[in-house]
């Protein structure tokens, strides 16, 4: 047996003991998590605000490990791999994921940690396995005489490569962001801080927006946007308008803004300071149906993108990683073993001690 964290019912959550998990298709694998993490869409679940989430699982979709168990027709993976799992399961082979539109595989979509038990505990079965994990290459396979650079690295630096990660880069193709483009990113939590790697990856202009100083100057200690507003600064939309327009130029706004915060003051400025026919890219996980005041909207010719995040470039995100041109690691502010972790999703869902990540060690 072994422990994990179950979600019981809306509002309450439990570490419970539950069998180790079997392989149960021959497409399945075992991973022996090392790290999890908590993510804001595990606290939406425990709130009760995620229709797909089924009670009685292990909560946890973020997570690095090694492969324990795998099944006959696993090609990619050899047991003692270690993967980084995707939050997204995946065939590969239905009409959405032939165009790389995983978030609704037919066969799959949000699971691990939704649907079927997730990271927050020491073994999770992930099916499809070929697909929905990916290698980090141990630097002792490295054959190249010169110094690996990348020695340094660990477990923690790929834990978020399958989700938080991968929706900061789903988020910027989503708004179609190109080099020189002026983007705002509402929301300066993990996923916008995670935005903000990948906008900057792309040669973008970044403007970051939030109501609280303490997440604002985090990532300005972390140098990852070119502008810092806190909209509780400006009395007015009007004098906040006046600001974006003085950042934007002729162009009067953002050529595209996307929002991870997933509030009704967020959701209307997201449209606000984009420009005309500019591409409001929505990746926020919202609780409540939103307003389109569509008489003002008239006129601005927008393109309105909502999004749960095709994680398919997690290879890639690996890769920049290990040649150090990204880096989440700073985004870990707490790590707890996971007999702590009630105090983990408490310090995660209060913010307490300017809480942004937490590693969990199983
Ligand atoms: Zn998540
Ligand atoms: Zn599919």
């Amino acid at each position: 047996m072994m422990k994990g964290l179950c979600y019981v019912d809306d509002e309450k959550i439990e570490v419970r003991e539950f069998p180790i998990p079997e392989l149960e298709k021959d497409t399945d694998a075992i991973v022996e998590i090392n790290y999890a993490s908590i993510c804001t869409s595990d606290i939406h679940i425990i709130k009760g605000k995620v229709p797909r989430a089924k009670k009685g699982i292990i909560l946890g979709h973020e997570g690095v490990g090694k492969i324990h168990k795998i099944g006959k027709e696993i090609k990619k993976f050899k047991i003692g791999d270690h993967v980084s799992i995707n939050c997204i399961t995946f065939c590969n082979e239905c009409y959405f994921c032939k165009k790389g539109h995983i978030n609704n595989c037919s066969k799959g979509g949000w699971e691990v940690g939704c649907r079927i038990n997730g990271t927050l505990a020491k073994y999770v079965r992930v099916p499809y396995a070929d697909n929905s994990l990916n290698l980090i290459p141990d630097n002792n396979n490295d054959d190249e005489e010169d110094e690996d650079e990348s020695c340094d690295l660990d477990d923690k630096d790929f834990l978020f490569v399958g989700d938080a990660l991968s929706s900061g880069y789903f988020g910027v193709e989503l708004g179609n962001v190109k080099n020189g483009d002026i983007v705002g990113v509402i929301g300066c939590g993990p996923v916008g801080l995670c935005t903000l790697i990948c906008g900057k990856l792309k040669g973008a202009k970044l403007i970051v927006f939030d109501i609280n100083d303490k997440c604002l100057n985090y990532a300005k200690k972390c140098k990852l946007a070119d502008y810092y507003i806190n909209p509780k600064n400006y009395k007015t939309d009007e004098e906040l308008m006046k600001k974006i327009e003085e950042i934007c130029g002729e162009k009067k706004g953002c050529d595209c803004s996307i929002e991870v915060a997933g509030t009704d003051e967020s959701f209307q400025m997201a449209w606000k300071i984009t420009r005309p026919n500019g591409i409001v890219s929505l990746v926020a996980m919202y609780e409540k149906n939103q307003e389109f005041p569509l008489p003002i909207m008239y006129g601005k010719n927008l393109t309105f993108k909502t999004g749960g995040v095709d994680a398919i470039h997690c290879d890639y995100l690996i890769k920049l990683i290990k040649e150090k041109k990204i880096s989440t690691k700073p985004l870990i502010t707490h790590e707890v073993v996971f007999e702590d972790i009630l105090n983990g999703i408490n310090m995660f869902k209060n913010k307490q001690d300017f809480c942004v990540k937490i590693a969990v060690r199983l």
